[in-house]
């Protein structure tokens, strides 16, 4: 069966991971000493909120400081439903009447304590999931000192930095171990589905992800909304656990051994999740005898304050030095076994099944007056130009003229200073560019833009599952249009490996192959050939009228190979310091005087060195 379902292949993954968590629990059970219960149950509740930090952090690559403020948040929340209205007359004075009669169990508390924590991460998100890299780590971080005084300042319904004590407690091994199990599912179950693939797509390039179509902002959001959840229900257990909240159990030093964990173990995968909170807890453990007074072989050891912290700053330390993406690296254990089976195995080249027609219709891109400044270069000047439905059109001129500025105006990557672009007479000027995606415009860039650490698959599925969008398994339903791009631009044997550690050649052709998955109407493509051998060159003329002559697609192409782009295109363009200076037929515009003129400099008038001429083009390009 090539293609199970994807979440019966993730339950399954999820189930793997499963099986440790379940001896640990029946161990610590077996041994029946009490500490070691005591600490495989915060272990399970660790990873509970480290899966929780996964699902945001692991697949959207922005680091979060902040969930242990929503694991603090679930825990207060729960904490008013669930003490004992004496206990909540005497400690939490301002609880509104509805909050301070009520007296639930434990197990019906954590469902509005975590729809709670969700609506609250909801509301924050909609500014942190706009965030990436830095920013976006910092805002958490914000966000984490903000709950944190919250709590001490409303002393009304927290206690301030008071201890709250009295929560039932209603918290064994076994609950702990079955939300675990629930938050290790949802986990594995959202970094297999089509948003998780989307995120993570985003998470290794944003730009690109959101040519594909893909809108980064939201699918954020969601991991966020999601991720907050699972920390939430981590709180709720903390608390009801121990009996006791204090704030600061929900600042630095837990977010610290979270970190710790997820880092450890490798921030992108579920595995890594369950590893680092493993291998972290062991190691706490394990230095948290020493932090006390004892004797150790008839010596009496003085005590360590802070061993833990220092065990745990030179395990991330470490894994850092060695392995930056933790102990599990980028793959589920799951699918590391898949991927050595699929290598024993003989890969059968999947027939190519010709694509659905993109369709003719439509009246083209029309750029009009379109202008771009940068400070005070004006990279695009008052440019026109239209790419009719299922033309080849070729784009060219010297370095510096504007023509990766014009691809990225027409696809959105960046904002026109001046100018309208329509496509299909939608007018689509300054729109973000995963909405000029959709409306079915694909594009490659000229600095390869791929997912590197997602496979070659993956990569073309990506932009695949943007037509599958309603399925119920949307990476299910696209399975056959991927295995058809992926024959058809040679890149079948390849499948199964990491998009950064291919050749050139293929990285170009994979490039081409996850734009043509989006089944655009107009495909923009940034010097395919650049770095490509003759042969390479040639095979990808013969790719490139394949697809037109198949999907009817409108191509636009930027290239310095002259002999690609006169044997492939039916009209040329040619710009020059921002401007079009000529357009016509391949032949026509070779011999063009402003052409000759533009590509060859002063020499055509009989004047200046090559010399000057490279010294000009340079001085353009700054
Ligand atoms: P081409 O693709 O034709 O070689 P580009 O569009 O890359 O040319 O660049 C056109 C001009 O705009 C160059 O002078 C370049 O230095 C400038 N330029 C391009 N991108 C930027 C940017 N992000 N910031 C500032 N200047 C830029
Ligand atoms: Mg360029």
């Amino acid at each position: 069966m090539p293609f199970a379902p994807t979440f019966a292949r993730d339950l399954f993954g999820a189930g793997v991971l499963l099986v440790p968590l379940a001896l640990v629990a029946l161990a610590a059970q077996v041994s029946s000493d009490g500490a070691l219960v005591s600490a495989a149950t915060l272990m399970l509740i660790s990873l509970i909120a480290v899966a929780g930090v996964q699902v945001y952090s692991g697949n959207s690559g922005v680091i979060s400081f902040g969930h242990v403020a929503f694991m603090g948040l679930g825990a207060y929340f729960a904490a008013w439903l669930t003490l004992p209205s004496s206990m909540k007359a005497r400690m939490l004075p301002d609880l509104p009447a509805l909050l301070s009669g009520a007296e639930l169990d434990m197990l019906v508390a954590v469902f509005p304590a975590v729809a709670a924590v969700a609506c609250a991460a909801l509301a924050v998100g909609l500014t942190i999931a706009r965030l990436d890299g830095a920013a976006g780590a910092i805002a958490t971080l914000g966000l984490l000192v903000i709950v944190y005084s919250l709590l001490i300042g409303a002393q009304g319904l927290t206690r301030g930095s008071q201890a709250l004590f009295g929560l039932p407690l209603s918290v064994d091994l076994w609950t702990a171990f079955v939300c675990a199990a629930v938050a290790v599912v949802l986990a594995r179950l959202y970094r297999g589905s089509n948003a998780g693939l989307q995120l993570r797509a985003s998470r290794e390039d944003e730009p690109a992800a959101l040519a594909c179509g893909i809108d980064v902002v939201r699918r954020r959001l969601g991991a966020w909304v999601l991720s907050a959840a699972l920390a939430g229900l981590a709180g709720v257990l903390y608390g009801h656990y121990l009996g006791v909240l204090t704030p600061r159990a929900f600042y630095f030093n837990m977010t610290f051994s979270l970190l710790a964990m997820l880092i450890v173990g490798g921030m992108t995968t579920v595995t890594g999740a369950v590893a680092g909170t493993f291998v972290v807890s062991l190691i706490v453990e394990g230095l948290r005898r020493f932090e006390q007074v004892g004797t150790i072989g008839g010596v009496t050891m003085p005590e360590l304050h802070g061993l833990t912290t220092i065990g745990l700053s030179v395990a991330i330390l470490a894994v850092m030095y060695k392995l930056r993406s933790g102990l599990t690296g980028y793959l589920e254990i799951d699918e590391r076994w898949r991927r050595a089976r699929a290598g024993r195995a003989t890969v059968g080249a999947a027939a190519p099944t010709p694509a659905d027609s993109a369709g003719t219709s439509g009246t083209g891109i029309a750029c009009r007056g379109l202008v771009k400044r940068f400070g005070g270069v004006t990279a695009v000047a008052d440019v026109s130009l239209d790419l009719r439905p299922g033309e080849i059109l070729g784009l060219i001129g010297p370095n510096g003229a504007g023509k990766s500025t014009l691809l990225a105006l027409v696809s959105g990557t960046l904002t026109p200073s001046g100018g309208k672009v329509a496509i299909d007479e939608t007018d689509v000027t300054g729109w973000p560019s995963y909405r000029i995606a959709r409306c079915g415009l694909a594009r490659t860039f000229q600095n390869i833009r791929l997912f590197q650490h997602l496979s070659v698959r993956e990569n073309v599925e990506v932009a695949a599952t943007l037509n599958a969008a309603g399925a119920i398994d949307p990476r299910a339903e696209a399975a056959p249009a991927v295995d058809a791009l992926l024959a058809r631009f040679d890149l079948a044997e390849l499948a199964g490996r990491p998009a950064g550690t291919l050749a050139y050649g293929p990285q170009r052709r994979l490039e081409i192959a996850r734009a043509a998955a989006m089944r655009p109407r107009y495909l923009l493509l940034d010097e395919p050939a650049a770095g490509m051998n003759q042969t390479e060159s040639d095979a990808l003329l013969r790719m490139l009228q394949a697809l037109r002559a198949e999907t009817g697609i409108g191509l636009l192409v930027v290239d310095h190979d002259l002999r690609l782009i006169m044997r492939l295109c039916e009209r040329v363009v040619v710009m020059n310091k921002g401007r079009v200076i000529a357009e016509g037929p391949p032949e026509t515009v070779q011999t063009d005087p402003n052409v000759v003129e533009a590509y060859l400099g002063r020499r055509a008038r009989g004047g200046a060195s090559a010399a000057e001429d490279r010294a000009e083009t340079a001085s353009s390009q700054e």
